[in-house]
């Protein structure tokens, strides 16, 4: 998962991008750039690291001169972690300059990779965005917009994506909408994002969504819709609507802060804990569920954890090892506000389940005189493979252990989940709308090779080392 955003027509396109990239933090925290088309000439800011740790100076905004930019937030899916595959990348394609910045996962990968490298491609990175810019270049139309068409028709999987140019800028999703990508105006200037929240900042008016399939250009003469690919039953993320998407975006045609509400109530109607005396949130994701079901329960709602803000999101964090650290940097109870009461702690998810064991620890420690753990999605008992980094199979609580073995091992007095019928009953859109594979095992596209996220990646000892003689 990413953010992306796209501006064009404003002499202050980098500032508006970082502002766009700055709303969408939450969707990816390794790294971030940004890439301005000036004259024919692309010029780039990119680095590891959060948005204002990347553009940690106001005067790396000038160096990006332009009216029209693309920018990049990463969560890496494919590629690990680098600043080679933080994005947006660039390349050159028969002598012109093009970036690119994607949101998605393809799934096709390995076969197309290995052709490619067959016929001489050399990688520069192992994402499977530099995937796609090999098959455009291969294209033999003219627009980069046909090349686009052309490569697009090659890969399955989920994509939203940019590419600027001095063509313009083009946008792309796939034809099964998985990620949600908005168009919006300020005055002139046209806005692309993958949130509304994005459009809030800058303070752009939605337009409307990049329809599933579509592949528009952005030029000179306006926004051109030039190509559409095949619609197809659409597989919107549900886990965009439970956990990712910024609560006050619009996706998908509905409110993020809506959907959540009516998961909460959902789980409240399907789970309640009768004796509890206050329902409490892991916050920030799911501050709305956990009002949705005190609203329901008709329990209070208090504010019994506190989060640092300045500590990035656990999940998304890629390796275990830095998780571990950011759990316990990120969360501290609310004595007062715990001690001598029965919980009900409403959490989005629950993914190994070692976050949610060291808050059940930390409530009771607290003085929690019961704990009820309640999830406002299903046991997610399968694995992602259009865009989220959850970890294999044999990783995942849910597939190794019963609920109650899932209750006993995070020490909760009860663990329940919202069904994958509850869930869908929360949403604006008919159930056949979603991609819910990670909870019920039934993927929108078939998988046929099973993609790692470091697959491209060298393995150091084949990394040819040059000895230079002194
Ligand atoms: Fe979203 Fe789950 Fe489908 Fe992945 S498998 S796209 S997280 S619903």
């Amino acid at each position: 998962m990413c953010g992306i955003v796209g501006i064009y027509g404003n002499p202050e396109a980098a500032t508006l991008a970082y502002l766009g990239l700055y709303a969408q933090q939450h969707r990816g925290q390794e790294g971030a750039g940004i890439v301005t088309v000036d004259q024919g000439a692309i010029h780039r800011h990119m680095g590891e690291g959060l948005v204002s740790e990347v553009f940690h100076n106001p005067d790396l905004l000038d160096s990006l001169p332009g009216a029209s930019a693309i920018g990049h937030t990463r969560y890496s899916t494919t590629g690990g972690i680098g600043s080679k595959n933080v994005g947006p990348l660039m390349f050159n394609v028969r002598d012109r300059a093009v970036s690119i910045a994607h949101n998605g996962n393809l799934i096709n990968l390995s076969t197309i990779r290995h052709d490619l490298q067959e016929q001489g491609a050399l990688f520069q990175t192992a994402t499977d965005t530099e995937l796609l810019i090999h098959l455009l270049a291969k294209s033999r139309h003219e627009r980069l917009v046909d090349q686009l068409h052309e490569a697009l028709l090659q890969v399955e999987g989920a994509y939203s994506l940019m590419i600027l140019s001095e063509e313009g800028l083009i946008a792309a999703r796939d034809p099964q909408g998985w990620r949600p990508f908005v168009i919006g105006k300020l005055d002139d200037t046209w806005v692309l994002a993958s949130e509304t929240c994005a459009l809030d900042l800058i303070g752009a008016q939605e337009l409307r969504e990049v329809q599933p399939g579509e592949i528009l250009l952005i030029s000179e003469s306006g926004l051109e819709s030039v190509h559409q690919i095949p619609a197809v039953q659409p597989a919107h993320c549900i886990f965009e609507y439970i956990y990712f998407s910024r609560p006050d975006s619009r996706i998908f045609g509905a409110n993020v802060d809506k959907m959540r509400r009516r998961l909460g109530r959902e789980l409240a109607r399907e789970a309640p804990a009768p004796t509890a005396d206050i329902v409490i949130s892991v916050p920030d994701s799911s501050n709305t569920a956990a009002i949705g079901y005190a609203q329901e329960s008709g329990i209070r709602h208090e504010i019994g954890l506190i989060r640092n803000h300045y500590v990035g999101r656990s999940f998304i964090r890629p390796r275990q090892k830095l998780r571990d650290l950011t759990v316990k940097l990120k969360f501290n109870p609310v004595r007062g506000v715990l001690e001598d009461r029965e919980i009900v702690l409403v959490d989005d998810s629950i993914v190994r389940g070692t976050t949610m064991k060291t808050l059940v620890k930390l409530i009771r420690d607290a003085g929690a005189k019961k704990v009820h753990v309640r999830i406002s999605s299903p046991p997610i008992r399968n694995s992602c493979y259009f865009g989220l980094d959850f970890p294999t199979q044999s990783e995942l609580i849910a597939t190794q252990q019963t609920v109650e073995e899932v209750a006993r091992f995070l020490g909760a007095d009860s663990l329940a989940y919202l069904s994958l019928q509850g869930t869908l009953d929360a949403m604006d859109h008919d159930s056949d709308h979603f991609c819910t594979a990670c909870f019920s095992g039934r993927y929108p596209l078939e998988v046929k090779e099973i993609p790692s996220k470091d697959m491209f990646e060298l393995p150091l000892e084949s990394v040819p080392v040059v000895v230079t003689a002194t």
